[in-house]
C-alpha cells in the first residue's frame, strides 16, 4: 500500500478539543491501562463540577469538541446529564470513549443524535482481545456495539496496537465491515500508566513493524468503506514537525484538577494548568510548556525523553525518522 494515499489531518487552530476524564475508576483492568492513580487520583467529578468545567473550557469562538473518558466514563451516573449540558452550551461534537460495557443503561437513556460512541477492542476475537482487556470483555463489547449500531448510533472502534496484537490487526476490517461499523481508530500503545510501569516491557512495536502493518490494514479497511484514522508517528522527508502544545488547543482534564496539553506528559506532574474553583490557573516552574519549544532533530521532545526506543539513528548520529506529535493523525476513506 502506498502510504502517501493517506491524508494528514493537520492541526486546526480554530478547533478546541476537551478530553474530559470524569473519573479514574473502571470495571476493567486492562494490561496496558494508561490511567495512573498516583498522578490522576482516584476521584470522580461531581455533577456540579462537570457543569463548571464544561463551561470553563467551552469557547464560543472556537469549534469546541468534548470527549468524555475515564477510567470508564459510563460508570459516572451523571454522564447523560453532562452530555446534554455540553450540548446546551454549544459543543460541536460529543464523544464517549467506552470499554463497551455502557453502564447505567446508556443506550436506553440516550438518543443516537446526542453523542458518538467509541468502543475499545484490542483484538478481532476473544482469543486476542480478552488476555489484554479481560475475560468475557470481547463478547460484551461486541454485543453493545451491535446494539448501538442497530439503534442508529454513530460508532467507532479504537484498537490499541502493541506487540501483543499487531499481527491480528489485519483481521479487524472484516470484523468491522460485518458489524456495520464505519469508523476505525488505530492507536499506538504509549508508555503511560501500566505500560510504563515495570514488567510491561516489549509492548511497543518497531518502526518497521508499524510501517509494514498499519498502512496496509488501513488501506484494506478503507476499501471496505470504513473511515480509518491512525497516528502519523513517523514524519516523511520534508514534512514539517509541529507540536500540538504550541499550535493546537487540546486540554486533557483529570478529576484532581490537573490539566495537560500533551498526553505524553500525563505520567508526570508537568501539567501546564490546574483548575481552582471555576478558574483555569497556569502553573509556575517546569511544566510541559517549557518542553514544547525545545527543537531537536528527532522531532517530539517528549517522545525522545520517554520512548527513545522508537527512534533509530544513522551511523552519523542523525535520526532515521523524525517522530511526529502523537496527536498528528492520518486518515483514509
Ligand atoms: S477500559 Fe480503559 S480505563 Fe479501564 S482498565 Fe481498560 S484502559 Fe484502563
Ligand atoms: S506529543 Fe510531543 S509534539 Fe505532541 S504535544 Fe506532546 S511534546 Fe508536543
Amino acid at each position: 500500500m502506498n502510504q502517501s494515499l493517506a491524508r494528514t489531518i493537520h492541526f486546526r487552530p480554530q478547533e478546541r478539543n476537551i478530553f474530559f476524564h470524569l473519573l479514574t475508576a473502571c470495571n476493567l483492568s486492562c494490561r496496558h491501562c494508561y490511567i495512573n492513580p498516583a498522578q490522576h487520583g482516584t476521584g470522580t467529578v461531581s455533577r456540579q463540577t462537570m457543569e463548571e468545567w464544561l463551561t470553563l473550557f467551552y469557547n464560543p469562538a472556537k469549534e469546541s469538541n468534548v470527549i468524555f473518558l475515564g477510567g470508564e466514563p459510563t460508570l459516572h451516573p451523571d454522564l447523560v446529564h453532562g452530555i446534554r449540558f455540553a450540548r446546551s452550551l454549544g459543543y460541536r461534537s460529543i464523544t464517549i470513549d467506552s470499554n463497551g460495557f455502557l453502564h447505567h443503561n446508556l443506550l436506553d437513556r440516550l438518543s443516537p443524535d446526542e453523542a458518538v460512541l467509541s468502543f475499545s477492542l484490542d483484538g478481532p476475537d476473544p482469543a486476542v482481545n480478552d488476555p489484554l482487556r479481560g475475560e468475557g470483555v470481547f463478547a460484551v463489547c461486541r454485543g453493545n456495539l451491535e446494539k448501538a449500531i442497530a439503534l442508529g448510533f454513530d460508532v467507532s472502534v479504537i484498537y490499541t496496537v502493541s506487540s501483543l496484537n499487531l499481527n491480528h490487526l489485519h483481521r479487524m476490517p472484516e470484523l468491522l465491515a460485518s458489524l456495520g461499523c464505519k469508523r476505525f481508530f488505530i492507536q499506538v500503545i504509549g508508555l503511560r500508566g501500566k505500560s510504563a510501569a515495570g514488567g510491561q516491557g516489549g509492548l511497543q512495536v518497531s518502526p518497521e513493524e508499524w510501517l509494514r502493518v498499519i498502512p496496509e490494514v488501513a488501506s484494506n479497511a478503507a476499501r471496505r468503506g470504513i473511515h480509518v484514522i491512525y497516528p502519523k508517528v513517523f514524519l516523511e522527508s520534508g514534512e514539517e514537525f509541529q507540536c500540538a502544545g504550541l499550535v493546537a488547543e487540546n486540554y486533557f482534564i483529570f478529576p484532581n484538577g490537573r490539566v495537560y496539553l500533551c498526553p505524553l506528559c500525563e505520567d508526570f506532574p508537568l501539567h501546564s494548568h490546574r483548575i481552582e474553583g471555576k478558574r483555569l490557573v497556569e502553573n509556575e516552574g517546569i511544566t510541559e510548556k517549557k518542553l514544547f519549544s525545545l527543537t531537536i532533530p528527532e522531532g517530539c521532545v517528549m517522545n525522545k525523553l520517554l520512548q527513545p526506543g522508537n527512534i533509530e539513528y544513522h551511523a552519523d548520529g542523525s535520526p532515521r525518522h523524525r517522530i511526529s506529535c502523537c496527536l498528528l493523525k492520518q486518515e483514509l476513506r
